[in-house]
């Protein structure tokens, strides 16, 4: 049985990590979404709610036979802990590749039984972030070509929140 981890913030998740994630679970025999709780980023979602948001993303595409968790602490903990032994993470361009070496080594470093597993962004995805759907859904724009419908209704109903928060 080969089981892998695909960490990340997936704050929120988009159609880059779906395109990722759909390729990996043709890889594996068994795919784990691990939501981190405290990512490097302060995160507009709780990590209940990008769990969430993962698992609502998963049956809008038709995505079936992954799961999703939450996680703290060290990424080769969870995946021993899970029977994992391959960490999938996605490449955009090369400015995703200091930040990734560096992780790969040192989960390497850690726990050398656990490899880590790249796959290359398709083209149309390749620009594509949490960080930008985010900054284009605050000022009105329009998400739906990055995220799936659930995501855009979520992130319209959490900036709304946060504004009338910040108002009131
Ligand atoms: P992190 O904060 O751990 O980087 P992200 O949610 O931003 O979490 O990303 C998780 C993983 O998904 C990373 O390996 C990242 O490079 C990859 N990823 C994010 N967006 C895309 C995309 N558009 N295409 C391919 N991979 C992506």
């Amino acid at each position: 049985m080969r089981r892998a981890l695909y960490p990340g913030s997936f704050d929120p998740i988009t159609y880059g990590h779906l395109d990722i994630l759909r390729r990996a679970a043709r890889l594996f025999d068994q795919l784990i979404v691990a939501v981190v709780e405290n990512p490097r980023k302060e995160p507009l979602f709780s990590a209940v709610e990008r769990r969430d948001l993962v698992k609502k993303a998963l049956a809008e595409e038709k995505i079936r036979g992954v799961n999703v968790i939450t996680y703290s602490g060290l990424l080769v903990d969870c995946a021993r802990e899970l029977g994992a032994t391959a960490v999938v993470r996605g490449l955009r361009a090369t400015s995703d590749f200091d930040y990734e070496f560096q992780f790969a080594l040192t989960n390497r470093d850690l726990d050398s039984d656990i490899e880590s597993v790249f796959l290359m962004t398709a083209g149309q995805y390749s620009f594509l972030s949490s960080s930008l759907v985010k900054e284009i859904a605050q000022y009105g724009g329009e998400v739906g070509k990055f995220v799936p419908d659930c995501v855009a209704r979520a992130l319209v109903a959490k900036l709304k929140r946060n504004r009338r928060r910040k108002e009131g």
